[in-house]
């Protein structure tokens, strides 16, 4: 029996994965759950899967938690980050499901990796942030590292297995990035202006959470996604190929020396990857529909519009600078927080990054601490530039 933590249990990746380990309660168990502060949904998670324990981060929604749940004597409610950090690497946990949105999800993601937890990781903000960091965690602490985003959950499913137990990359040319182009593919710049916040989180083919929806409405995602692809596999930017595949069905390819061409298939349904995840080497049933490509009848490939979308643009140059992309993902995540709550336009997310990487002095961070502090940095330097364009747009 395999003893689960979904951290972010009450999202997107949260709910898949407790569906899917529903399926199969001869093998798994979800013994702590974590979430940020939704109490109703935590409740009835709970009462549902009865974990050992479970965590909000905000001491009101724990509280609260406590109070509805003094029934059941065997969920133990915890409060706050540093309890969750403690209680993933407890040996009540055996895999990790790291699925909290954004840097937020760092620090319990850090802890399992010292603790030499399986991981099946979902957010990517924090490996893009802290990658060297991170890396270096997973093996000194004996950590196993299963990438559950589907882009590079397909990648590791294309890849044959080196002795060490790690993806062998031996003898591969080039992997092949495949994007869904979001919901706004072929417009212009100029068409881009007055797009709503609901029209931006109305993903063609996925249903994920608010963060990830407006990331891939702007690519921003595909910048997270080729810096997580970079130290995942141990490329450079330039052995990394992006590819818009508007249906979401090749979820990306690995290119041989010979010429061969490893393409991963399947429906836009993230209990795939995650299934993958939880039982790997092994399979499972995912509780997906199985994949009708005779119904789906065409796969189209293009070139990303770096024009339109300039967000991946940024990401491609941050890469290349030392701390780039711990400063792109946090000026990030202040820009679509500003967006969602209609305070800025969708053409300013990019701005609100270029003007971040502009004004924050960009150095390596070799510490969780100088990890923190540029993300701080970042943080307040897009949140100035939030400000001044909002008294712009009133003044
Ligand atoms: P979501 O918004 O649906 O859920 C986020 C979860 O994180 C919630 O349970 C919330 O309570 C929790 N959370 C937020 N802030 C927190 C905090 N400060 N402390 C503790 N918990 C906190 O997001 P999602 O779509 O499930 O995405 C989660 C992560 O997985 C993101 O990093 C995203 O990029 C990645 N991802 C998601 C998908 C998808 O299909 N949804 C696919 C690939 C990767
Ligand atoms: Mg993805």
């Amino acid at each position: 029996m395999r003893q689960v933590a979904v951290l972010g249990a009450t999202g997107s990746i949260g709910m898949s994965t407790l569906d899917v380990i529903s399926r199969h309660p001869d093998r798994y168990r979800a013994t702590l759950l974590a979430a940020h502060r939704s109490v109703d949904e935590m409740e009835t998670l709970c009462r549902a899967h009865q974990p050992l324990h479970a965590v909000m981060s905000d001491p009101g929604a724990s509280a609260a938690l406590a109070d509805r749940l003094s029934d059941l004597s065997a969920v133990a409610v915890v409060s706050g980050a540093e309890a969750l950090d403690a209680l993933v690497a407890d040996d009540t946990v055996d895999s990790v499901v790291a699925g909290i949105v954004g840097f937020a999800g760092l620090r319990p993601t850090l802890s399992a990796a010292r603790a030499g937890k399986t991981i099946l990781l979902a957010n990517k903000e924090a490996l893009v942030s802290a990658g060297g960091l991170f890396m270096e965690a997973v093996r000194q602490g004996g950590a196993t590292l299963l990438p559950v985003d589907s882009e590079h959950n397909a990648m590791h499913q294309c890849l044959p297995v080196a002795s060490d137990g790690l993806p062998d990359m031996t003898d591969v040319e080039k992997i092949v990035l495949t994007a869904s182009g979001g919901p706004f593919r072929g417009r212009s710049r100029s068409a881009l202006e007055a797009v709503t916040p609901a029209e931006a989180c109305a993903h063609p083919n996925w249903s994920m959470g608010q963060k990830i929806s407006v990331d891939s409405a702007t690519l921003a995602n595909k910048g997270l996604e080729l810096a997580e692809a970079c130290w995942l596999f141990d490329r450079r930017p330039d052995q990394i190929e992006i590819v818009v595949h508007p249906q979401s069905i090749v979820h990306s390819m690995i290119r041989y020396r010979d010429g061969s061409v490893l393409a991963q298939l399947g429906q836009p349904d993230m209990r795939t990857p995650i299934a993958y995840c939880l039982a790997w080497p092994e399979r499972v049933d995912a509780g997906v529909a199985p994949l009708d490509i005779v119904a789906a009848g065409r796969l189209d490939f293009e070139a990303p519009d770096l024009d339109a979308f300039p967000c991946l643009r940024l990401a491609q140059w941050a890469i290349t600078q030392p701390g780039g992309m711990c400063v792109f993902s946090a000026a990030n995540e202040v820009a679509v927080a500003a967006f969602l709550s209609e305070d800025i336009r969708f053409i300013d997310i990019d701005r609100v990054i270029e003007a971040t990487l502009k004004e924050v002095d960009l150095l390596e961070p070799d510490s969780l601490d100088a990890v923190q502090a540029l993300d701080n940095k970042a943080r307040e330097a897009a949140a100035r530039y939030v400000a001044s364009e909002l008294t712009r747009l009133k003044g």
